[in-house]
């Protein structure tokens, strides 16, 4: 029999939240649960989501214990995991990420370039303090972080909890490989061996193979070489985000860049920023999009469950794009060993480069944390572009840490995205009008 966990989940607020519910309570063979609550730190939004998943756990699982609060002490006492995936200034703030960047002619992004800095810069103090309410309330409980942008924050909490019990993980490449075990017609990616190395959103598959060791690479290479990582199924999908459709297409030409790996989608905006900017309406962002379509729905479908006083006929669907935050904790509370790929600090994994620079590579989870895999030496053309972007956000935690305007605009002339220190200053100085409420002052 495995143990009962009891898990929280910080920013339980999310319009994910609800999918992310469902899924727990699906997959309580895996991860049996003993308690389940949520915390956030905006009331009006927990009450709307916490009511509407308090019906969803009484109905399919009257016995796991159920509760939400915006009070840290009561939802960081007597939890094994914390599975953290907050906002820090929600998609108002994100807007302006992507709104401000693209006056200055800049790709406007919620984690690349500037605006991936600006969010990186109100991520961290949120994400800190969740951590030590964790350790004041439940000093023996993991984090399992998933909070974007996944590269700064992982740094941060490298230099600001370098021993807290703190994972971080991204849903990006996993997302990928879903794609890859599509056009492959295989099942699942769970079928699929991959080698991976890189930046988190920022990285390259060197090797997919089956479990009996053939080599899938070139079988996806060929498909790619026509339609990116749009798998047939994703093609024919009405639901599809436009966006999203163009980014998968777009690994066409990413992928051209080295044609012996498989590049991350989200390489389109450093190797081409001008045709992204090009696409791009800034008028109207992918914020606009999810403001106007996702977090109305959600928000619309958790009053209409509240008002009828059932969920039986909801229209919340089993978020099974989380599955890998539940493989996580399962590694974890029973020792699985499973392979993930993780944010973690290189520690020469990657043999010739930067010794303290987090990386996203495979590693080993267990009952102890993870152990990473070698990943050996890398070529010039990634070790040069992973050297800039990772100064970029070393440069963001130390503006962070120090307080200085300097580093900050430092970290925005070094991003790939921005052409030039002029186009970076004028980009910062309105980032920092518009991040009053949430930036340490700059010096
Ligand atoms: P969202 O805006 O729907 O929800 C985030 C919640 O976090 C909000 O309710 C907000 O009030 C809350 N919050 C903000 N600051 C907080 C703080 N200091 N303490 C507690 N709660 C706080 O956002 P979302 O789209 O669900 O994304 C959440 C985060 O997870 C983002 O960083 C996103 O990039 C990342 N992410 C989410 C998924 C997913 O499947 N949910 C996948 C990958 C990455």
């Amino acid at each position: 029999m495995l143990q009962k966990q009891s898990i929280l989940i910080a920013g339980g607020g999310s319009t994910f939240t609800p999918e992310i519910v469902l899924l727990l309570l699906e997959r309580q063979a895996d991860l049996p649960l003993k308690e389940l609550k949520l915390y956030d730190n905006d009331a009006k939004r927990q009450a709307i989501v916490g009511e509407a998943c308090a019906l969803l756990v009484k109905e399919r699982a009257p016995e796991v214990m159920f509760s939400y609060t915006t009070d840290p002490k009561e939802a960081f006492s007597n939890i094994d995991f914390v599975m953290a995936h907050i906002r820090v200034g929600k998609y108002a703030m994100r807007e302006q990420d992507e709104k401000i960047p693209l006056k200055h002619g800049v790709v406007g992004q919620e984690t690349c370039g500037p605006g991936g800095i600006a969010y990186g810069m109100r991520s961290i103090g949120g994400v800190v303090e969740l951590i030590k309410y964790m350790e004041q309330y439940s000093p023996n409980a993991w984090m399992l972080n998933y909070s974007n942008p996944a590269a700064i924050v992982a740094e941060a909490t490298r230099r600001l909890c370098p021993t807290s019990k703190v994972i971080n993980i991204c849903d990006m490449p996993i997302g990928i490989e879903e794609n890859f075990a599509a056009i492959l017609g295989l099942p699942s990616r769970k079928e699929l061996d991959i080698r991976y190395y890189g930046l988190n959103h920022f990285g390259w598959w060197t090797s997919i193979r089956d479990q009996e060791g053939k080599d899938l690479m070139p079988e996806i290479q060929e498909y790619t070489k026509k339609h990116g990582y749009l798998s047939p199924q994703l093609a024919s999908d009405p639901h599809l985000d436009a966006s999203w459709r163009e980014t998968f297409e777009m690994v066409k030409d990413v992928a051209t860049l080295d044609p012996t790996t498989l590049p991350n989608t989200y390489l389109k905006y450093y190797f081409y920023p001008d045709r992204v900017v090009a696409h791009s309406n800034p008028h109207h962002t992918r914020a606009n999009e999810v403001m106007e379509g996702r977090e109305k729905r959600v928000f619309d479908e958790c009053q209409r469950l509240v008002a009828q006083g059932h969920a039986k006929d909801t229209h919340f669907e089993i978020g099974a794009h989380a599955s890998y935050i539940i493989d996580l904790a399962r590694a974890i509370a029973y020792n699985t060993k499973e392979r993930m790929l993780l944010i973690v600090e290189n520690r020469g994994n990657i043999s010739n480069f930067t010794w303290d620079a987090m990386v996203e590579i495979p590693c080993l989870l267990g009952a102890n944390g993870y152990e990473p895999l070698h990943v050996g030496a890398i070529p010039t053309f990634q070790k040069g572009l992973m050297e800039q972007q990772v100064a970029v956000e070393k440069l963001t935690v130390d503006a962070w840490i120090e307080g200085s305007y300097l580093k900050l605009w430092q970290a925005i002339t070094m991003s790939k995205t921005v052409p030039s220190a002029d186009v970076a200053k004028a980009i910062l100085d309105d980032l920092i009008t518009a991040n009053k409420e949430y930036w340490p002052a700059l010096k």
